[in-house]
């Protein structure tokens, strides 16, 4: 359990004055942001300068799915740097072999051969980048809603408003409509209608663009930062029909729903689909130093027995992130990590996420699974008018900014996007630490009540 932080508030303030005068923060307004001086981390927790501890709610951007300062994976870090602290990406050494296998026993069907990144967005790169060079064609499909990352191809891809300011024009990125039951874009009214349309409307949009033209359909397997979308049962294998039936390669991007967030090693495991490639980051190594990769098929990788992979950077398979990445993983297997993320989602997020909508006029719709949620809050449960309008910033957010406020006084760090509040502890939260959680937002979410037509 998280030690109580010792207050030091004068060594908070250094550490804020340096920040202000010199750290140049990314997706922000420099002149708008108060960015909080975090002293530790331990387990589910985290803590400031001021003596304040908050219940980490949102795992730091859906990544440290162990928790923080696991001790095995730190020990192995500090083994590893004592030993060969970098070695270039050329070389055969021990810790990146045996990580690539310990991915490669987990991925499904043949996606055997690792290709290590430093994150998200380069997995991402680097699989739009193999199925363009395995198919001779270029454009690729995404979906609105959806996240895959902030580098050129990656950001275009990105179905999501913060797209737009970092849009480069990178030629050949198509957007369709994903399945989303509760904002339906096909007016469906049932998960099977939604299912059913939306795949008709996935294989409209692919005949229009000429399926000659295009060489992969990009999907997060379970939608993250837009919003927990999980898929309706068959969608993902309607998915892979298409794909098969017009010779287009199929990636699955687990950067955030892989590696145990879902309640399984990799959220396609609920679904039984198998991709051509698949791209993971974050819980892979719980983000302790920077990981990324894309698992490849047989049949993509043999097209690069005997010409070069043009891609790769000089971090890439770093000994310290291999070596983070196998303690990870061993520590999740041994510890029976992943089947308690699960069982935590089955018998108390869920259950308590479902109980706290019904009593808030503000919730107006609970979804995920395992240590994977979101509440999307509206002004009216029955309009199903969002809380604060699309997008919105400064006065037009308040009713968010006051609920995370709420939180945060709670002793809970919540993470909010537009009109949600996303709930994703770490795969290890214990079951009382969740219950502690489910308080707080449960308390919180009178502030956002207030602003509903309800509570007006
Ligand atoms: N893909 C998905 C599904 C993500 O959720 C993210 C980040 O949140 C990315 C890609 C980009 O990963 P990174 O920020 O490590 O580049």
């Amino acid at each position: 359990h998280s030690p109580v932080p010792v207050p030091d508030p004068a060594a908070g303030e250094a550490v804020k004055s340096a920040d202000r005068a010199h750290v140049f923060h990314s997706w922000s307004a420099q002149g708008l942001i108060d960015p909080l001086p975090v002293a530790g981390g331990q387990g589910a927790y985290f803590w400031d300068y001021d003596g304040n501890r908050y219940l980490d709610f949102s795992s730091q951007l859906v990544n440290t799915n162990i928790g923080h300062q696991h001790p095995k994976v730190v020990a192995a870090i500090q083994e590893q740097a004592g030993r060969m602290c970098t070695m270039a990406p050329g070389f055969a050494i021990d810790v990146r072999s045996e990580a690539a296998r310990l991915v490669a026993e987990r991925t499904p069907g043949d996606l055997d051969k690792i290709f290590f990144t430093n994150g998200g967005a380069e997995a991402v790169e680097n699989a739009v980048r193999m199925a363009r060079l395995h198919t001779g064609r270029h454009k690729v499909m995404s979906a609105y809603r959806s996240y895959h990352g902030a580098t050129a191809a990656a950001i275009n891809l990105t179905g999501d408003p913060r797209r737009w300011a970092s849009d480069t024009g990178t030629a050949g990125a198509v957007h369709f409509w994903g399945p989303h039951l509760y904002r339906s874009h096909f007016h469906a009214e049932t998960e099977e209608q939604e299912c059913e349309r939306a795949l008709a409307h996935l294989e409209e949009t692919l005949a229009f663009e000429g399926p000659g033209t295009v060489a992969a359909i990009i999907l997060e397997t379970v939608v993250g930062t837009a919003g927990v979308l999980v898929p309706p049962p068959g969608y993902l294998a309607g998915v892979r029909e298409i794909c098969d039936r017009y010779g287009v390669v199929f990636i699955l991007d687990e950067v955030m729903a892989g590696f145990g967030r879902t309640g399984e090693w990799f959220a396609l495991d609920h679904y039984g689909v198998v991709p051509d490639l698949l791209t993971f980051a974050k819980g892979v190594n719980s983000g302790y130093v920077p990981l990324g990769g894309v698992a490849i098929s047989a049949e993509i990788a043999a097209d690069f027995d005997e010409r070069p992979y043009p891609g790769g950077l000089t971090y890439s398979g770093h000994p310290l992130a291999c070596a983070s990445a196998v303690a990870t993983i061993e520590a999740m297997a041994e510890e029976g990590i992943v089947e308690h993320a699960a069982r935590i989602g089955e018998t108390v997020l869920g259950p308590g996420l479902r109980e706290i909508a019904e009593r808030h006029p503000s919730v107006g719709e609970v979804r995920g699974m395992g240590v994977f949620w979101a509440l999307e809050l509206v002004r009216d449960k029955e309009t199903r008018e969002p809380l604060v309008p699309y997008n919105a910033s400064g006065a037009a957010n308040a009713p968010m900014a006051e609920f995370a406020a709420a939180c945060k006084r709670g002793g809970l760090w919540p993470m909010t996007n537009m009109n949600r509040v996303h709930a994703v502890p770490a795969c290890t939260v214990t079951e009382a630490e969740a219950k502690e959680g489910l308080a707080v937002l449960d308390e919180a979410l009178a502030v956002a009540d207030a602003h509903t037509t309800a509570g007006a």
